[in-house]
């Protein structure tokens, strides 16, 4: 059975306890919900795997309360710092050498002697984090290849009785995944679009080498995040989409396509940010809603590509990715 716990002194306490005891907690962040060990605990991480169902050890983030302390299990240069004082707390990932002395279990990082660490911009999830007083190893909190959950409704829906409890703090505000900038070379690299705008860390730290476009599997991606289908809905997606077909289900942007009959707005406004927050409540929709009504496919139109667009069209072409 998993507990649902509410954010209050009693649940925060009780969650604490859980992954201090090497138990699976899912907790809310701003971006989506994490699914929560501890990232100390080798067996834990495993957990993390295994309730997943993920089909190979993709290196997990580490969570942190706060910047010093995430900074001090990693080789932090002036870029990284500057960096993190900006954004952190916040939905931005960093990517750096872990030290020799970082009591991370190395199958957090999939054994590679790079780390990637983040401190949440969530209240709930840094009170949590304080209270576990243990960084916490994070990947989203769904099953393997499913969509990520931005409440815990949707957590319980793929992990329900795999994990011994979530902690319910509402609906995640930012709705995609942090941003994965990796710091371990000179050119800092964008490994995964996401919460942080590209545009404002290239205000900061000048111009940042985009990653490797989604790409097959087994490919020897620097980021296993970036592997082609790992966001994948149950209905087969077809993107910018201008038309709707009969047998589709519709994800609009912007002014709707009258012919739909089975359609969910990301933003009427064309509003990016608007997109993003709801964009995995969305494709959930759809994807039950399409079945409901005996759609066989879920189009989607055109989302341009800056701010968090580049996130969205991210997520959505590897839902487009032919699955393997
Ligand atoms: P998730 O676990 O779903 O939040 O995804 C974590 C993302 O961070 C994935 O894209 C991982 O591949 C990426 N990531 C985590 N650690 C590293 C690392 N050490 N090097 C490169 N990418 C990483
Ligand atoms: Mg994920």
């Amino acid at each position: 059975m998993t507990e649902v716990l509410t954010a209050n002194e009693h649940g925060l306490a009780r969650a604490a306890q859980l992954l201090r005891d090497g138990a699976l907690v899912a907790f809310g962040t701003e971006t989506v919900y994490g699914l929560g060990g501890d990232a100390t605990n080798a067996a834990a991480v495993a957990a993390i795997f295994q309730a997943k169902g993920r089909p190979r050890f993709n290196p997990l983030i580490a969570h942190y309360p706060e910047a010093d302390e995430a900074l001090s299990h990693v080789v932090a240069d002036d870029r990284a710092v500057r960096v993190a004082r900006t954004f952190w707390p916040g939905p931005l990932t960093l990517v750096l050498p872990r030290r020799a002395d970082c009591p991370v279990a190395l199958l957090a990082g999939a054994g590679l002697d790079t780390l990637a660490v983040r401190v949440p911009g969530h209240p709930v999830a840094l009170s949590l984090l304080r209270m576990a007083a243990t960084p916490i190893a994070a990947p989203s909190a769904n099953r393997s290849g499913a969509v990520s959950p931005t409440t815990a409704r949707h957590v319980l829906d793929g992990l329900s009785g795999r994990i011994a409890a979530v902690l319910d703090s509402g609906a995640c505000a930012v709705g995609v995944e942090s941003t994965v900038l990796d710091l371990t070379g000179e050119q800092p690299v964008l490994l995964r679009p996401g919460g942080v705008a590209l545009e404002a860390l290239e205000a900061l730290i000048g111009p940042v080498q985009r990653g490797l476009p989604p790409a097959v599997a087994g490919e020897g991606l620097k980021s296993p995040g970036l592997l082609a289908s790992h966001y994948a809905p149950g209905l087969p997606v077809r993107l910018n989409a201008v038309s709707v077909d009969e047998d589709e289900a519709l994800l609009a942007f912007g002014p709707p396509l009258p012919e739909a009959r089975c359609q969910f707005q990301l933003s009427a406004a064309g509003n990016t940010a608007e997109a993003a927050s709801r964009l995995f409540d969305g494709l959930r929709w759809l994807d039950a809603e399409g079945a409901r009504v005996g759609a066989r496919r879920i189009a989607v139109m055109p989302i341009p590509e800056f701010g968090l667009g580049l996130a969205i069209a991210d997520r959505l072409r590897r839902a487009a990715a032919p699955r393997g």
